[in-house]
């Protein structure tokens, strides 16, 4: 990963925290998750790439919600999916 950052980051002041430690998308459907991604769009908290479902880049895709941030304890980081762009917070 790199210090790259883009637009979408950049417009991120406030990060916005997970609601509920839980894919929203995975209780739905009663599946499981690896770790958790906060979509900074709209809030959403749902599971990474490397989950079996990977609802949190489905989203971005979908919704063209670029930015998610870690929703996992200790982790204070947002990546931009459609610049592929890391950043620390
Ligand atoms: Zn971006
Ligand atoms: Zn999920
Ligand atoms: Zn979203």
């Amino acid at each position: 990963m790199t210090d790259k950052t883009c637009e979408h980051i950049d417009a991120v002041d406030k990060v916005i925290p997970a609601k509920a430690r839980e894919c929203e998308t995975c209780v739905k459907i009663g599946s499981t998750w690896l770790h958790l991604r906060t979509c900074q769009t709209c809030g959403v908290t749902l599971c990474c790439d490397s989950s079996p479902n990977r609802h949190a880049s489905k989203h971005a895709q979908s919704a063209h919600h670029p930015v998610i941030a870690s929703a996992e304890p200790g982790e204070r980081w947002l990546y931009c999916y459609p610049d592929e762009a890391f950043a620390e917070y």
